[in-house]
């Protein structure tokens, strides 16, 4: 406060320099930088606004920031100060403390669909595992020991507990990427940099802070987001520095420790950003092709396979303009060849389509899907759309009706339109249900007249391919409209 106080008698100086153990503190001015100020969320304005307004230091930091600086749109927006948990909390009605491993608060705007959470990290204390409370064997059989802990590492040096507060310039040193640890006060526009991100976003570098091997040993989690950034910001040119890029395969292993539900929330990060095609190209650049998690192994071995192929570049596409995308639509893609294979085999022993489906679909995840426990509405989803596909077939009688008005009718449609696109079903069959969703009742009747006429089309595994029509393509029926909703 005092400082901000001597800053607006003073003005400040073009670009100021302080020293610390913990890298160079470096105040850049807007003219400098060129952060556009009209880009930055209201909300998160209003976020570091209350906080400043109490007492506290409070900054848009991390991504958003380097998104800004790079002329991109932040997806998100993430606060940093050195107010507690509790004590932001305190400032805002409705405003939630979460995580355990690394506590922070949500802050949420506005409510249903519209809602917007700006998530509020308190500056972390620089690490020093010397000093830790040591914690063998995993985080499991610990919990209870580390319910109590603040700052606690496992025998590997994994970080198990990380909720020591500290200044600023510690709190930049444990972020991951220097590009990821610039601090952007909306009110004075200045940016603080203390690891040369801003020259690094210049020369279009991604640079672990520190030395990446203890980086990445401390949270392997790094090694994906290492992936993740890189894909991203290939598109502006961005290439993963040397001595960040080469431990990386080396390093796999410690993803091992890595709770599953963690990495999965990584991999449907990479597929579902819109990256997935560039990052799966980063994954086997980089030698990660296998092993971080196994339905991810699964996406990069079928990559060049059409369908799989259409379903990441189509989810790219729909984050692109703005549209969401729900993971049991792309893992329902990404699984498809297994369900078929399932359900073809069977229907070749004679077991009528529907069982033998459903058959094919409960050893699908049983060998696939494991136990993602939490994971029952995306697996629900995943089935609902599967099974829908036969369901196309029966342009009969009052079937059309009904299944048009299913929840999930908009997914499982996509999900035949994505088939048809690559030869698998008749693009008749696809036209003919986009005609049918978007018509009035009387023109469904007619429509299904039409269909009566018609030649039988059929939607079982690999039908169409002797009878394929020309490719062309066509809008979606759905338009705007999101697949599926969000798991
Ligand atoms: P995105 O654009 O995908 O949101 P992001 O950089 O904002 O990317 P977040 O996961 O939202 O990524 O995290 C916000 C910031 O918190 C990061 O920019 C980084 O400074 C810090 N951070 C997040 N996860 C880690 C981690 N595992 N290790 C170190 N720093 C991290
Ligand atoms: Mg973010």
């Amino acid at each position: 406060m005092i400082k901000k106080f001597i800053q607006k008698i003073l003005g400040k100086p073009q670009s100021s320099i302080a020293t610390t153990n913990f890298g160079r503190r470096v105040e850049i001015p807007a003219a400098v930088h060129g952060i556009n100020p009209a880009l930055v969320d209201e909300r998160a304005i209003n976020v570091v606004r209350t906080l400043q307004d109490a007492g506290f230091e409070a900054y848009v930091v991390g991504g958003a920031v380097r998104d800004l600086l790079l002329g991109l749109s932040p997806k998100d927006f993430d606060v940093a100060t050195d107010a507690t948990p509790e004590e932001v909390k305190g400032l805002f009605r409705r405003a939630f403390i979460i995580g355990r491993r690394f506590r922070i608060v949500h802050v949420v705007y506005g409510r249903g669909r519209e809602h917007e959470v700006i998530e509020v990290s308190t500056f972390r204390a620089h690490l020093d595992n010397r000093a830790a409370e040591q914690v063998k064997g995993n985080e499991r059989t610990s919990k209870s020991e580390l319910a109590g802990m603040k700052h606690a590492v496992d025998s590997s040096g994994r970080v198990l507990r990380d909720n020591v507060w500290g200044p600023q310039d510690e709190d930049a040193t444990r972020r991951d990427f220097t590009v990821n640890a610039m601090y952007y006060d909306p009110e004075s526009q200045y940016l603080v940099d203390y690891h040369g991100g801003m020259q690094d976003a210049k020369k279009k570098i991604l640079r672990m802070i520190g030395d990446p091997v203890a980086r990445y040993r401390e949270d392997p989690v790094r090694i994906i987001r290492a992936v993740r950034f890189a894909a991203k910001l290939s598109q502006l040119g961005f290439k993963l520095e040397g001595k960040t890029a080469k431990p990386l395969s080396g390093m796999l292993r410690l993803l091992e420790d890595v709770p599953q539900s963690r990495l999965f929330d990584e991999m449907l990060k990479l597929l579902q950003t819109g990256h997935a095609l560039a990052s799966v190209a980063q994954l086997q650049q980089l030698g990660l092709q296998h092993g971080i998690y196994p339905l991810l192994d699964v996406v990069v071995e079928r990559v060049e396979t059409p369908f799989v192929k259409a379903a990441l570049a189509d989810t790219d596409r729909r984050v692109s303009e703005g549209k969401p995308v729900a993971p049991s639509f792309l893992l329902a893609c990404v699984l498809w060849a297994d369900v078929k294979v399932g359900w073809d085999s069977r229907l070749s022993k004679r077991v009528p389509p529907f069982p033998a489906l459903q058959e094919s679909i409960d050893e699908v995840f049983e060998a696939r899907i494991g136990d993602v426990s939490g994971r029952g509405k995306l697996a629900a989803d995943m089935r609902e759309i599967w099974m829908m596909q036969p369901r196309f077939e029966k342009r009969i009688g009052s079937t059309p009706f009904s299944l048009v008005e299913q929840a999930r009718f908009r997914a499982g449609f996509d999900f035949l339109r994505l088939r048809a696109e690559v030869g698998e079903v008749e693009l008749t069959l696809a036209d003919w249900w986009q005609e049918f969703s978007l018509a009035d009742d009387a023109a469904r009747e007619d429509l299904i007249q039409q269909a009566k006429s018609e030649k039988p089309l059929s939607s079982s595994p690999n039908a169409a391919k002797a009878r394929r029509a020309p490719r062309r393509r066509k809008p979606t029926a759905t338009g705007d409209s999101p697949p599926v909703d969000a798991n």
